[in-house]
């Protein structure tokens, strides 16, 4: 995705590039699959309006098939499914009185005390929200998405979601009621017709055939300590470079450098983790299983972190009344569940979700398993100062940028993607080079 946007702003501000593509298929994680006549995409994707110079462009490009949605998402805990992002009165009546009166207490607690430092993300958890509500959604859920204990994890993993649950709204709400909800209800977001691949689609398509090349793995990167050389296509073909933009996941990048950089460097480069992600997919024969974008699920007895029916997005995903559900499930290479086989993976799926009692055995009339590598950068303590070190020991490649969730280690979205492409554009053009692949 990244790589396609650096390359759209080239062919719009008539840069010549070449796109290099390990795979068949471009569009990397941010592409929908098909099954039948079941569209589906890699992980419950959205198209958040937060960068209007790259909504405008993305509107342009895909004009009419692009819809604004409006659903909401929900927590599933203990059965019952909970406002997300975390909503006060909803709280009330989902917890009770006990409960909500003291997590109530806690969060008013937390932010009128004096400020204490988020070392980590279980610390900036407790400091914010207060022990019972990070206890119920916080700590237990983004374990199982990041693979690490909170107190390993940086308080960067937040993000954005999280902003809308201040003290402000949290006492707007409790005292007058819905009607500040709307303020930070993540509900709203841009989602084409036929599915979140489209956006790569249409980049690809406005980059055109001839300027991408498809199975073409890099598998090395040549240098003279101070300039990319060329690059190494699976394994054999030599392609010289002139300006480089690099989409490579970090720690991939530096092991195929030639010659081999300096050992401290790579060992910096190597401790970035990567978490992959298995989506198991149910097709099923049924008109719908809720009204909901996303469904995150906090309890650590499931697997699964988040399940989305793609039907709410667009009703082109799903043919005439039938519908489907797609589970992510968050792992690492070396963990059982990524070297279970299909069958398998599905069976225990399909035992969790009919637990929840969302969808019942019978129904279901075809099943599917994706891989996705490298699904997020896992923000541990510490990684922002080991990629400021990587930023600043690449300075020495005078043509060389990165760009991408992976290539510059950000937890980065599709907007963010755009944003990065526009902006290497903008400096080839401000600094009068890019007349290279
Ligand atoms: C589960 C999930 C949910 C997401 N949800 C959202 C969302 O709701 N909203 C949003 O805006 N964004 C979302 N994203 C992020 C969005 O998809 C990413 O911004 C995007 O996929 C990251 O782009 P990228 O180019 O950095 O990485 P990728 O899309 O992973 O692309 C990297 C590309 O590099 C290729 N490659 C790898 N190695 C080589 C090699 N050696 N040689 C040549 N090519 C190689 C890969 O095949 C791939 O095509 C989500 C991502 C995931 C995984």
């Amino acid at each position: 995705m990244a790589g396609l946007s650096v390359g759209y702003y080239a062919k719009k501000n008539g840069l010549p590039f070449t796109i290099y593509e390990a795979n068949n298929r471009i569009g990397g994680n941010c592409i929908t699959l098909k099954h039948g006549d079941f569209l589906f995409d890699s992980g419950a994707h959205r198209l958040h309006d937060r960068a209007p110079e790259v909504m405008k462009e993305l509107k342009e490009l895909l004009g009419a098939d692009l819809n604004r949605i409006d659903i909401p998402s929900y927590i599933f805990h203990q059965r019952k499914l909970i406002d997300f992002p975390l909503s006060p009165l909803n709280l009330l009546r989902r917890l009770g009185l006990y409960t909500f009166t003291k997590a109530a207490f806690e969060v008013i607690l937390s932010r009128l005390g004096a400020k204490r430092s988020n070392r980590n993300f279980e610390s900036f958890a407790l400091n914010t929200y207060g022990k019972t509500i990070a206890d119920l959604f916080l700590l237990n859920y983004s374990e199982k998405l990041w693979g690490a204990p909170c107190n390993q994890l940086s308080s960067d993993i937040a993000g954005t979601r999280m902003r809308g649950l201040n003290l402000k709204t949290f006492l707007t709400e409790a005292i007058f009621g819905h009607k500040a909800k709307t303020e930070h209800l993540d509900g709203s977001f841009y989602y084409p017709k036929f599915g979140i691949g489209t956006i790569s689609d249409k980049l690809a398509e406005f980059c055109g055939k001839e300027n991408i090349i498809r199975d073409a793995k890099i598998t090395k990167i040549l240098h003279n300590n101070n300039r990319i050389q060329a690059v190494e296509i699976n394994g054999n073909d030599k392609v010289d470079t002139d300006e480089v933009v690099s989409t490579l996941p970090l720690d991939y990048f530096f092991q195929v450098m030639e010659p081999k950089l300096p050992d401290e460097i790579l060992s910096i480069a190597k401790g970035l983790r990567y978490r992959n992600m298995i989506l198991v997919t149910f097709f099923l024969d049924r008109e719908s299983v809720m009204e909901a974008a996303t469904i995150y699920i906090t309890d650590p007895d499931f697997f699964i972190t988040r399940i989305y029916e793609p039907k709410n997005r667009s009703r082109h995903m799903s043919p005439p009344g039938q519908t489907s559900l797609v589970a992510e499930i968050p792992c690492q290479e070396e963990n059982r569940l990524w070297n279970l086989d299909h069958d398998e993976l599905i069976r225990l799926t399909c035992s969790q979700l009919t637990q929840t009692g969302w969808i019942e055995e019978g129904e279901i009339i075809g099943a599917s398993v994706s891989r996705l590598h490298n699904a997020y950068p896992i923000l541990e303590v510490g990684y922002a100062n080991k990629v400021q070190k990587i930023n600043a020991f690449l300075k020495v490649f005078s043509n060389l940028k990165l760009s991408g969730r992976n290539g510059r280690f950000v937890y980065a979205w599709i907007h963010d993607m755009m944003r990065f492409g526009k902006e290497i554009n903008e400096e080839y053009i401000n600094n009068g080079s890019g007349e290279g692949k």
